[in-house]
């Protein structure tokens, strides 16, 4: 059996989609990653003359964004379900690192014209090097690397690499990629394979969206509650429509200035989750007050500290079914600073204390 690992690097891959898109005459192109590896490998088989080539594995570098405005809450939060996706529906090695905006909007165009902040991806490239070689050095692990990446400076890796005996491939997008990959004399001996283009198998790799009907479950929701949407949701996770989640991003914002810690702790965030992975830590507390018409309420931890949640937080419940006393396990974004609470991330409910009652709960300022 000849072994193929695959080394994405999503950050030059997510960048360059829209010529993929161009390409494929879909300005809402999308990858289909289930199909991404098999169709690279089909054509090295093809190339190669090469059979019964198997895909190992599948690596996804990629970045996600924190201490961001939390209008953007939405957009980051896709971000972690894209990752999820790709651990859970195709068993990608997905390794994510932090990006700091600094409080700022996530898009550029949202932000102000003369504001000259630009946000620093951190780790992914190097991060992907270090996966490649590690493996190389493991006798037996792979026979022939595929890196789908675009950037110049992956070439020296590549040359000690196959120096280990491995061979490489490299798929990439002709608008973006390095001369160095696509020169066809490999004058720097990267490479075993002619390079693969992504914009030649754009159909095959793309991404069919399928529509269903789905229940919205916002409080806020207008009109018929049965919505097409072609969101893949996982199980027990609550849907909620392309309005509705607008109108919580307003409502959210609003809350998070009444009631958490307005100060960003910029530059310090970011470090403390810079461990690789998604870097939240998991906490545990109890539900301690909910204002059912309004949609948020309160967690508080063991040490006391309080932490503000939105019923767009819960992953997987209902925010009709949600008790003050439920034990619920969920993620930091914002630390209690100043007196005032801090706020959740995603939040779990891991025992519900049903039984109890849904209760207004006590406003004091925490
Ligand atoms: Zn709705």
């Amino acid at each position: 059996m000849t072994k193929l690992m695959v080394f994405i690097d999503g950050t030059w891959l997510y960048s360059n989609l829209r010529h993929l898109a161009k390409e494929s005459n879909q300005p809402n192109f999308h990858i289909d990653y289930g199909a991404l590896p098999h169709a690279v490998r089909e054509q090295i088989e093809r190339q190669s003359g090469l059979t019964g080539l198997q895909v190992v594995r599948t690596f996804f570098f990629g970045s996600y964004p924190v201490n961001y405005d939390v209008v953007d809450e939405d957009r980051a939060r896709k971000r972690k379900d894209f990752f999820r996706m790709l651990r859970e529906d195709y068993h990608y090695e997905v390794e994510a690192y932090p990006i700091d905006y600094a409080d700022r909007r996530i898009l550029q165009d949202d932000r102000e014209a003369d504001d000259t902040f630009s946000p620093r991806e951190k780790c992914v490239d190097i991060a992907l090097a270090s996966a490649m070689m590690y493996f190389a050095a493991i006798p037996g692990a792979f026979d022939i690397a595929v890196a789908v990446v675009g950037d110049k400076d992956y070439f020296p890796m590549f040359q000690r690499v196959r120096n280990l005996g491995k061979r490489i491939a490299v798929a990439s997008i002709r608008q973006s990629c390095a001369k160095v990959y696509s020169d066809r004399q490999d004058e720097k001996r990267i490479k075993d394979f002619h390079i693969i283009w992504l914009n030649d198998m754009v159909d095959r790799i793309a991404w069919v969206p399928e529509e269903s009907l789905v229940e919205c479950k916002s409080p806020l929701h207008e009109g018929n509650r049965e919505v097409l949407t072609t969101m893949r949701l996982r199980e027990g996770q609550p849907f909620f429509c392309d309005s509705c989640r607008a109108k919580f991003a307003e409502q959210k914002a609003e809350q998070m200035a009444e009631f958490t810690a307005s100060a960003s702790l910029a530059g310090h965030r970011g470090e403390e989750e810079g461990e690789g992975g998604e870097g939240d830590q998991h906490n545990e507390g109890i539900v301690d007050a909910i204002i059912p018409d309004r949609g948020f309420g309160f967690i508080k931890r063991r040490d006391g500290a309080s932490f503000f949640f939105h019923l767009t937080h819960l992953t997987n419940a209902d925010w009709g079914t949600v008790n003050v006393g439920d034990l619920a396990r969920f993620t930091i974004t914002k630390m209690p600073q100043g007196g005032k609470a801090g706020a959740a991330g995603e939040v779990t409910i891991v025992e519900s204390a049903a039984g109890n009652g849904r209760s207004a709960g006590n406003l004091t300022r925490r």
